[in-house]
């Protein structure tokens, strides 16, 4: 078993155009054709996160050039990850440091500010006599997430 390496996914845009696809203008997301149905320019691209998606509704969309590889190809998880060079075979390869990618810091920040977002809304459910059990669970897992986004932050 290997596994798959997120950061060794080829860049969005050249991923596109190596896929046959014509960006058009634009700036995040920018306009293409889509090939799952045919339409000319129904596709919308992510430049950033490599999402994807028809606005055709030809069902066609995903999360990333990943996601798009796997249904351009028929590929399973594995192979299109192995296709795009983004998956790492165990005992190989030992010049790549195990070692996870520093998440950014804005990234820490938006989790931090929706989980405190949580904890706001449990407690004024508290104040008002509404606190259940499962308020309760969420409140704890969003405070335990806030420390743990602290301890990556300072790691
Ligand atoms: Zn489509």
């Amino acid at each position: 078993m290997g596994e798959f390496v997120r950061e060794q996914l080829p860049d969005s845009v050249s991923y596109y155009e190596s896929e046959g696809l014509t960006l058009q203008r634009g700036t995040k997301w920018r306009t293409t054709s889509c090939n799952f149905h045919g339409g000319s320019d129904s596709m919308r691209v992510n430049t950033v996160t490599g999402a994807f998606v028809c606005m055709a509704g030809c069902g066609a969309r995903g999360g990333d050039v990943l996601a798009y590889h796997r249904a351009a190809h028929g590929m399973g998880f594995v192979e299109a990850a192995k296709a795009l060079g983004a998956y790492r075979e165990d005992g190989r390869d030992h010049k790549t440091s195990n070692k996870p990618a520093p998440v950014p810091a804005r990234a820490l920040l938006e989790v931090a500010a929706f989980e405190l977002t949580v904890c706001a809304m449990v407690l004024s459910d508290a104040l008002e006599g509404n606190l259940t059990d499962d308020d309760f669970d969420r409140f704890r897992d969003a405070a335990s997430r806030v420390i743990y986004v602290a301890e990556v932050a300072n790691a």
